[in-house]
């Protein structure tokens, strides 16, 4: 059987490596652990704790904001110290729950119940009381979006196991060590809807992911394996339901609208832990990796824990780093400050020993087409770039700019090293903030 794929994309080195044969190993937390009251899309989460109070793990400290907002736990006991402004990892501020740790790890009484005795509604009410948002960055709350307009139009619940960004290895360890759990998780949000088929879609540089998973599969004839090319960015939104459905969305749809649910593997484990084991979002998993670290691995990691704690556990770093990216080096982000909390998108810390991006220097345009191949949106990148460097906006929204999902691969591939990506990016901003002031 073929491969699933799209067209355009890059292949960068991939450096999974480093982490992808380390188990999962959970680190206890030590020290004040700081909750941001937006960890996700949508309203800021509303604080029902005050300075002073006693949590235990797992209780609620911040309730959702608005319908699109996530309800935020402790992942420790102790007392409240203070809520206040906190550094984020993308350098802004937030409003923030301090937590005194007291070590003791005192936990709240989960509830467990079983699928069969759920209604619908009943399951999604578990899913957002757990606070579970989508783990691969994003944030989007997850019983929003498992409460689509047409829920009979939903014909696939996509769980997205490509991991298609470099040196990350979280996702490939929770199929390898959680399948079971990954493939009840899946169930539950199939079980909200008449017409849906599952689909784990993983790259083929998981072989054994890919085994374990069709061997977990073997016996539910509404779930399968789909087996994608590795090629970046097959585990974008967009080009993932392309390869797995022949579907194709834009950026005034949703994927819904093409019948179509796509969850991150750490969310869909998060679906069994709320609706199953009664569990709110505490913990994920962050793969610490990059020459710039000692020993790289996969944490499971408490939520609210400083990154300081993670290059602790990962044996420390090796040398003086110049760089350091919260998510994958294609789009993440680079840090500033390690004295940052990991939060429920935290899907990685990535050191490196030389920052050589921002030593590349740009040259002029050769015209030789790369940018325009590589896109998996099939746009013009040099264009839109000249556009943005021109600051014309009519020009840039009429060749389709806005379509830009800031993938990357454009700069990457780019032998005169052109900051395409960078350049669309903040026209994107430029233009979505004057669309707002209309
Ligand atoms: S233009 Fe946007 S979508 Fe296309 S390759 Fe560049 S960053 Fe990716
Ligand atoms: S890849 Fe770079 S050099 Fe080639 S056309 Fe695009 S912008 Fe120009």
């Amino acid at each position: 059987m073929g491969k699933c794929t799209f067209k355009g994309g890059v292949h960068p080195f991939d450096g999974k490596e480093f982490s992808k044969d380390k188990p999962i190993k959970e680190l206890f937390p030590e020290g004040d652990m700081v909750y941001p009251l937006s960890q996700h899309i949508g309203a800021p989460a509303v604080p029902v704790v005050a300075k002073g109070d006693y949590v235990l793990a797992g209780q609620l400290i911040a309730e959702a904001g608005g319908f699109v907002s996530a309800n935020i736990h402790s992942s420790v006991s102790g007392t409240v110290k203070a809520i206040e402004p906190r550094t984020l990892a993308t350098g802004g501020m937030c409003n923030s729950i301090i937590i005194e740790n007291d070590g003791e790890y005192k936990e709240v009484e989960y509830v467990p119940k079983k699928l069969e005795e759920l209604t619908r509604d009943e399951i999604r009410e578990r899913i957002k009381a757990a606070g579970v948002v989508g783990m691969g960055g994003a944030g989007f709350p997850t019983n929003v979006k498992l409460t689509p307009k047409n829920p009979e139009a939903i014909d696939y619940i996509i769980v997205n196991g490509a991991e298609c960004e470099p040196y990350l290895t979280s996702d490939y360890r929770r199929m390898l060590e959680e399948s079971d759990k990954l493939v009840k998780g899946l169930k539950i949000a199939l079980s909200l809807f008449d017409n849906a088929k599952g689909i784990f879609a993983i790259e083929d540089n998981k072989p054994e992911a890919i085994k374990i998973m069709q061997e977990k599969v073997a016996g539910e004839p509404d779930i399968q394996v789909k087996v994608l090319k590795t090629k970046y960015p097959q585990g974008g939104e967009r080009s993932l339901i392309y390869a797995t459905t022949g579907r194709s969305i834009n950026s005034s749809m949703l994927p819904a609208d093409a019948g179509c649910i796509v969850h991150n593997i750490d969310t869909i484990f998060s679906i069994y832990m709320a609706v199953i084991e009664g569990k709110p979002l505490t913990k994920r998993i962050v793969t610490v990796t990059g020459d710039g670290i000692k020993n790289p691995g996969n944490f499971y990691v408490w939520l609210g824990m400083n990154y300081r704690q993670l290059i602790e556990a990962a044996g420390g770093l090796v040398g003086e780093p110049e760089k350091f990216i919260s998510g994958g080096p294609m789009m993440g982000f680079a840090m500033y400050s390690l004295d940052v909390p990991v939060v429920k998108g935290s899907s990685s810390l990535l050191v490196f020993k030389e920052d050589v991006v921002s030593k590349i220097e740009s040259s002029a345009c050769i015209r030789c087409g790369k940018c325009g191949e590589a896109c998996p949106e099939h746009l013009l990148p040099a264009k839109l770039a000249g556009f943005a460097s021109k600051n014309n906006e009519e020009g840039f929204v009429k060749f389709d700019g806005m379509e830009c999902v800031m993938c990357g691969s454009c700069s990457y591939i780019c032998p005169a090293k052109r900051p395409l990506a960078q350049q669309i990016k903040a026209m994107r901003s430029t233009v979505l903030a004057n669309r707002r002031k209309k």
